[in-house]
């Protein structure tokens, strides 16, 4: 199975792809964690999106693309994969469905993760204590659930009219949140 995981900053995207690979068997991939690596080893792919990640902006689709597809694909050929934080837009979605419909890879469920803004704020802000984040910060915060109603939210639709879309209420504990999504997968998979 393929599924992707949608929601923005501070929703879990994180620990829920992180759980949710696990139980299934899924490969997970996660934009934001490879995007932070490339950064950390000073690749010349890191150095050229470091800057978009510290101002919380998308990095460009080509770079974003040519970093993902190639996993995407090979997951797919084998256990299935677990995206999270990709596509982010509309138009990635586009441009990731005419690579991944040539070999049959597309997702088979869309995971939203929908939680209120106060709540996501105090979330990342919580997180900013913890781990080491040049974006976990309150000038970055606004700009990047800012990025997500403008070019990830219209996503939403998008999928709904796909028919793939299933809307989850992050805004629960952990636990919650993570069986409600294998209950909504496990309808997805038995219709
Ligand atoms: P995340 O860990 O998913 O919150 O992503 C952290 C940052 O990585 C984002 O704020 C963007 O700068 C960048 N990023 C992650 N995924 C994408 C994507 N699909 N397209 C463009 N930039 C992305």
């Amino acid at each position: 199975m393929n599924v992707l995981l949608i929601g923005p900053p501070g929703s879990g995207k994180g620990t829920q792809g992180e759980r949710l690979a696990q139980r299934l068997g899924l490969e997970h991939i996660a934009a934001g964690d490879l995007l932070r690596a490339e950064v950390e080893a000073q690749t010349p792919l890191g150095r050229r999106v470091a800057d978009f990640l510290t101002r919380g902006d998308l990095v460009p689709d080509a770079v974003i693309l040519g970093l993902l597809m190639p996993r995407v694909l090979a997951a797919a050929d084998a256990s299935g994969y677990l995206l999270d934080g990709f596509p982010r837009s509309v138009e990635q979605a586009l441009e990731a469905r005419k690579l991944a419909d040539q070999a049959d890879a597309g997702p088979h469920a869309v995971i939203y993760l929908d939680a209120p803004r106060d709540e996501l704020v105090r979330r990342i802000l919580a997180r900013a204590e913890i781990e080491d984040r040049t974006d976990d910060n309150p000038h970055t915060v606004g700009n990047r659930l800012e990025v997500f109603d403008d070019a990830t939210r219209p996503l939403v639709d998008y999928y709904r009219e796909r028919g793939l879309l299933h809307v989850i209420d992050a805004n629960q504990d952990e636990d919650a949140v993570t069986a409600e999504i294998l209950a909504a997968l496990d309808g997805a998979a038995t219709g």
